[in-house]
């Protein structure tokens, strides 16, 4: 199957309410003028220094999603451009992009990463961790960003009853979460599901899904 095909495929089950991520990292810039082509505008990347070289070859009209984790010395590549962060898991990481985003005069939206896997490797806040972030003050002085969702990542595993267990459980807490008024934390995107898990993450509420092996095959 070409890329288009792939992508006509996936946009068609996806709910209307569904934003789709087509992770291209990895990727060549040809690659991703396919997806252009077949009407692709959100494509995610896990490396800063790739994801703005590629914004350097690529039209304009496309919004940059930095999936990855981030280093808090290479924020600034992505400040003049970025759309979306996804992986944001501390605070000192988001004072770093409140203040480059303040050096671009914008306000850089993001989501907050919680760790719902078993797996030690993952990323992310717990809920703990993020009442705490978002109920410090050092967080409510943060005017250039803005929280507007959760992301999580689950286990890798086919055992779908616990991939089911683990996305249910971030929906619970986007929920509470939203229900809290923070001037600078408006709760709308619930980013889970990749190619082999995101039917179930729709399925446990996911709004965003970031697909990439199968929409440009597998990666080295
Ligand atoms: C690579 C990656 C994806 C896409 O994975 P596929 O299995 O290729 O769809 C999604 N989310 C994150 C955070 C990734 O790093």
């Amino acid at each position: 199957m070409s890329i288009t095909n792939n992508l006509q495929s996936i946009k068609e089950s996806l709910p209307d309410h569904v934003t789709l991520v087509a992770v291209s990292k990895t990727k060549p810039v040809s690659d991703l003028i396919q997806a252009y082509e077949a009407g692709q505008r959100i494509f995610g990347e896990n490396k800063i220094q790739e994801m703005a070289d590629k914004w350097e070859q690529m039209p304009k009209d496309i919004q940059w999603h930095m999936i990855g984790h981030v280093q808090t010395n290479k924020v600034k590549f992505m400040a003049p451009f970025v759309s979306l962060i996804h992986g944001v898991d501390s605070l000192k990481l988001l004072q770093e992009i409140n203040k480059q985003a303040l050096k671009n005069n914008r306000i850089i939206d993001c989501l907050l990463q919680i760790y719902i896997a078993e797996e030690e490797s993952k990323f992310g806040l717990d809920e703990a961790e993020l009442t705490s972030l978002l109920s410090s003050n050092e967080f409510e002085d943060l005017k250039n960003i803005r929280i507007v969702g959760l992301m999580g990542m689950a286990t890798f595993t086919d055992n779908k009853d616990q991939i089911k267990k683990e996305f249910t459980q971030l929906k619970t807490i986007f929920e509470k979460t939203k229900a809290l008024t923070i001037s600078n934390c408006q709760l709308e995107t619930l980013s889970m599901g990749m190619s082999g898990d995101y039917q179930l993450a729709i399925e446990c509420g996911s709004t965003m899904v970031r697909i990439g092996s199968s929409i440009f095959g597998g990666r080295n």
